[in-house]
């Protein structure tokens, strides 16, 4: 008996696609949000770390990142098939992070056109390797594989659907990553930040600036929009902009004061207290990295 429980469990975990059990947040009127968990990707979590956005422009979908897998931007469409069942009229992917498109695949498969950053095209080729790939379990990543984007946005561009007009705000600068862009959609007031802000946990410049991002952030302010659609985090608010700030300026002035007082690497990452954001996820995971790549890029500037 014991074993029969044993092989059906096993048979059961086998045969079924990962569960993301999404639930999509209305955060402004026709905007909807899946909300990540602050964890690094993980078997267990399906790699479902970032948040995703649809927005209902009238007749279509858009979406902005796709999610981590195949089965998570399946799922998530049957999930807003429920509330409005409309053509999807485009996917914007903010940053070359897998876990914000790898469920680029799906979309291709509906033949969606797929708006990325030139970096995201170049470091990831077709049917290539990536971190999602290589981390969750086989079964989970049926169907899911690099697939190449349409459109390359390497400018500021403004796209119409319906009657929806998305301002695509490209950084002529490294920030979170290389390349990263956002999209305003001003008649709802909504920002879509991409990775550019976090809220609930700590950030990650290991592929980007901290002088970038707080360019960015700067820039953000001076849009002032009513929602924050940032790439992790639950909130909407100005919660992630205000960690996102005050990480980041803690990071500089730590890192540059430490260069200006001839202290060394090792000696400053051993001294720097940054005892205040320890209670965010993700610290014990990324804080440390970020020292380094902060000290190294003051430490270039000088
Ligand atoms: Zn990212």
């Amino acid at each position: 008996m014991r074993k029969t429980i044993f092989t059906l469990i096993f048979l059961g975990a086998s045969l079924f696609a990962f569960d993301y059990k999404l639930q999509p947040k209305e955060i402004a009127k026709g905007v909807y949000m899946f909300t990540g968990v602050n964890e690094p990707v993980k078997k267990s979590n399906g790699g479902a770390i970032a948040n995703s956005y649809w927005v209902n422009t009238g007749k279509h979908w858009v979406v902005f990142d796709a999610g981590p897998t195949y089965d998570y931007s399946k799922q998530a469409h049957s999930a807003m098939k429920k509330i409005a069942n409309l053509p999807i009229a485009l996917v914007f992917n903010s940053h070359f992070h897998d876990d914000h498109w790898m469920g680029d695949s799906y979309y291709k498969e509906l033949k969606v056109p797929i708006y990325a950053t030139k970096t995201q095209l170049k470091e990831f080729k077709e049917g290539g390797e990536s971190r999602i790939l290589k981390i969750l379990d086989k079964k989970d990543l049926k169907n899911t594989k690099i697939v190449k984007a349409d459109k390359v946005v390497d400018k500021n561009m403004t796209i119409k659907v319906d009657n929806s007009k998305f301002n695509v705000i490209k950084l002529p600068y490294p920030a979170h990553a290389p390349e990263d862009f956002m999209v305003y959609l001003k008649d709802k007031g909504v920002l879509f930040t991409g990775d550019l802000l976090m809220s609930e946990r700590i950030t990650s410049i290991r592929h980007g600036s901290v002088e970038g991002n707080l360019k960015a952030i700067s820039l953000i302010e001076k849009i002032n929009p009513k929602v924050y659609a940032n790439g992790h985090g639950k909130f909407t608010n100005k919660e992630g902009l205000k960690l996102t700030k005050a990480y980041l300026q803690k990071l500089k002035t730590t890192a540059k004061s430490a260069i200006d007082n001839d202290i060394e690497l090792e000696e400053y990452v051993k001294k720097a207290n940054f005892d205040e954001f320890k209670k965010y996820k993700l610290f014990n995971v990324a804080h440390k990295e970020n020292l380094f790549s902060a000290y190294n890029e003051y430490e270039l500037a000088e």
